[in-house]
C-alpha cells in the first residue's frame, strides 16, 4: 500500500483450495471495485486433500451463485450427512455425527432430554440414533431434498458435500477467472516491503516479474510464505492436545455402494477417513509420529481399505495450531498458511470460507486499518479454539486404553473451556456451548453421547408429559421417520439423475 491511499489492488499468493476460494468470493463480493490477481505455482502444486465438507458450504455456493448440480457434476461429488465414527469411545463403538437433529424438540425441552428420561422410565433400549432421519437414511444408503419430516415441526436433510479437491480447485478457478481474477504462473522468490509501515509493496517471481499491490492474501498452504515467513508471525503449536502430526493419504476403487457419509475409524495411533466419490474413493490415515513409524502407518491405511488401493500413499505432515495473529500489516492469511485444525471434523474448507468473509466484511478500504484487523484476529482465533475444543472430545473421551497414544489421549490435560462442557453434560445432559461457535448443540450432544458419555440426569421440564405421553411421543417419531426414509431415492440413484459426474480418469 502506498501511504494513505485507497486499497486496489489485491493479490492472492497461492492457488489450492484457499486461494481459488479467495479469488471467487472476493470476484463475486468485491470485483467491482478491486483489481485481483492470483500467483500460483504448478511447479509446487497443492497439498491435494481435503474432499470433506460441512453444510455451510451451501452458503458459500449461494453467495457465489452456483448450481448444485453442475458443481457436484464437475467434482465428482456426492452427498454427506454427518460423519460415522467407529471405535472412538470403545473398541467396536460406532455412532454418525448427523448434521442434523435428532428427534424433536418439545418447546424448550431438546430432544435427548425426554430420551434420556425414557432409558429410566421404561428402559428404553432404543439408542439416540434410532430417532435420527439422519442415521436411517445413512443406514439405508438414501438421500433426497426433504425440508421437514412429514407434517410434523420436524427438520428434515441437512447435508454436505464430499468431491475431488483436485477438480474443485479447478471449477473454482474457472469461476474466477470468468469474473475478472488474472492468474499469473509463477514461484515466488522475493517479497518487498515499505521501508517505513513494513508494509508489503510488491511480490518479486524467479524470472524477475513483480506483482505490485495494496493488500495481500497469503493462501501459499504450510509454507505460509508471507505471513509466517515474511512478517515473521509465530505459531501457537496445540499438538499437546491434537498429537496426531503426519498423514498418508491414498485414493482406491469407488466403493460398491455409494453411502452418503464419510467414515473416520480410529486406528492405533490415530484415525483413518474414507471419503466416497462418485468415480473413486478418498483414504488417509492421520497419526501421530510419537507413537507409531511411518512404514506401520502405511500398512494400517493400506490394510484398513475397503477397495483395491489406486497408487501408493502420499505422505503429508503438519502441525495443529494456528498463527499468533491472521492479519499482520496488510497481509492476511487464508487456508492452511493461517493453522490448521486437523480433519477430523472436516473443518478447513469452512475456516477458509468463514475467513474470507470476515475478511471481506471488514475489507479496508485504505491502510488505516488497525481496528478492523483487530476485530478479524479476534474473531478468528474464537473460532479456532472452539474447533480446537470440539476436536480434543473425540480424542480425550474415550474409554480405549489399549495402545500408548490412547493412554496418553485419555489422561492428558485438556482446555479448562472443553472441562467445563464435558462436566456440565455428564451432570446434566445440557451443552455449554458459546453462542457464536461452529457446532450446535444437536453435535455436541451427538459426540458426547457417542463418545460414550451418558448424562446423570436430564432437565426437569421433560416430567411435563406422563409416562404413556412419552411412550406415545417416542413412538410415532419412529413411524414417521422410517416412513420419511422409505419414500427417500437411493442415495446413488439420486445421484445418476441430477448429476452424474462428467467422466474422469479413476487414479485423478
Ligand atoms: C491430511 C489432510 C486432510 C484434509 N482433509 C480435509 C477435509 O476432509 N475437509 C476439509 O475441509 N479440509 C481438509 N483438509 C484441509 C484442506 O486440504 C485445505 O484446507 C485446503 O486444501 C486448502 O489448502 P491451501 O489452499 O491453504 O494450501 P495448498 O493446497 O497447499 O495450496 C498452496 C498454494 O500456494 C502455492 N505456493 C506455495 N508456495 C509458493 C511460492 N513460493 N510461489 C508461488 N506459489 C506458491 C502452491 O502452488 C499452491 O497453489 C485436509 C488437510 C490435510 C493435511
Amino acid at each position: 500500500m502506498t501511504g494513505e491511499g485507497s486499497v486496489q489492488k489485491l493479490v492472492i499468493v497461492g492457488g489450492g483450495t484457499a486461494g481459488w476460494i479467495t479469488a471467487a468470493a472476493f470476484a463475486r463480493l468485491l470485483g467491482g471495485r478491486l483489481d485481483i490477481e492470483l500467483v500460483e505455482s504448478e511447479t509446487i502444486g497443492t497439498v491435494g486433500v481435503g474432499e470433506a465438507t460441512i453444510p455451510q458450504i451451501i452458503r458459500l455456493n449461494a453467495i457465489l451463485g452456483i448450481d448444485e448440480n453442475e458443481f457436484l457434476k464437475a467434482t465428482s461429488g456426492t452427498f454427506k450427512l454427518g460423519i460415522e465414527f467407529v471405535d472412538w469411545g470403545q473398541k467396536g463403538s460406532r455412532y454418525l455425527h448427523t448434521f442434523g437433529d435428532t428427534g424433536m424438540n418439545l418447546g424448550n425441552v431438546a430432544f435427548h432430554h425426554y430420551w434420556r428420561r425414557s432409558m429410566g422410565a421404561g428402559g428404553n433400549p432404543k439408542g439416540l440414533w434410532n430417532y435420527s432421519l439422519h442415521q436411517r437414511a445413512a443406514d439405508e444408503a438414501r438421500f433426497g431434498k426433504l425440508d421437514r419430516v412429514g407434517n410434523t415441526a420436524m427438520t428434515g436433510l441437512a447435508y454436505a458435500y464430499h468431491f475431488d479437491a483436485s477438480r474443485y480447485a479447478l471449477f473454482l478457478r474457472a469461476y474466477a477467472e470468468g469474473r475478472g481474477v488474472t492468474r499469473t504462473e509463477g514461484i515466488v522468490e522475493r517479497v518487498e516491503r515499505d521501508g517505513e509501515s513494513g508494509d508489503i509493496t510488491a511480490i518479486v517471481l524467479k524470472g524477475g516479474e513483480r506483482v505490485a499491490g495494496d493488500f495481500f492474501i497469503d493462501c501459499t498452504g504450510f509454507r505460509s510464505l508471507l505471513l509466517g515467513g515474511e512478517l515473521g508471525v509465530g505459531y501457537q503449536d496445540w499438538s499437546k492436545w491434537l498429537p496426531c502430526d503426519r498423514a498418508l493419504a491414498v485414493p482406491s476403487e469407488r466403493l460398491e455402494t455409494l453411502v452418503p457419509y464419510t467414515r473416520a475409524t480410529a486406528k492405533d495411533a490415530g484415525w483413518q477417513w474414507r471419503i466416497p466419490l462418485q468415480h473413486r474413493t478418498g483414504n488417509g490415515h492421520v497419526y501421530s509420529s510419537g507413537f507409531t513409524t511411518d512404514a506401520a502407518a502405511a500398512d494400517t491405511l493400506l490394510d484398513g481399505l475397503d477397495t483395491k488401493a489406486l497408487g501408493d500413499p502420499r505422505p503429508i505432515r503438519f502441525t495443529t495450531g494456528r498463527r499468533e495473529a491472521f492479519w499482520a500489516h496488510n497481509c492476511a492469511a487464508i487456508g492452511l498458511s493461517s493453522g490448521f485444525l486437523e480433519p477430523l471434523e472436516s473443518t478447513s474448507i469452512h475456516l477458509i470460507q468463514s475467513h474470507v468473509s470476515r475478511l471481506i466484511q471488514l475489507f479496508p478500504r485504505s491502510a488505516n486499518a488497525a481496528a478492523m484487523r483487530a476485530e478479524y484476529n479476534r474473531r478468528c482465533a474464537a473460532e479456532f479454539a472452539q474447533i480446537r475444543d470440539f476436536l480434543i472430545l473425540h480424542y480425550h473421551r474415550t474409554d480405549r486404553e489399549d495402545t500408548e497414544f490412547w493412554r496418553y489421549c485419555k489422561h492428558m490435560s485438556v482446555p479448562d473451556s472443553l472441562t467445563h462442557k464435558l462436566e456440565l453434560f455428564a451432570a446434566s445432559g445440557r451443552v455449554g456451548r458459546d453462542t457464536d461457535d461452529l457446532f450446535r448443540d444437536a453435535s455436541w450432544v451427538q459426540v458426547m453421547l457417542g463418545q460414550g458419555i451418558m448424562p446423570a440426569d436430564y432437565d426437569p421440564m421433560a416430567d411435563q408429559i406422563d409416562d404413556a405421553q412419552l411412550t406415545g411421543f417416542l413412538e410415532s417419531l419412529r413411524a414417521i421417520i422410517e416412513r420419511s426414509v422409505a419414500g427417500l431415492p437411493r442415495h446413488e440413484d439420486y445421484l445418476a439423475r441430477h448429476c452424474p459426474a462428467e467422466k474422469l480418469n479413476a487414479a485423478a
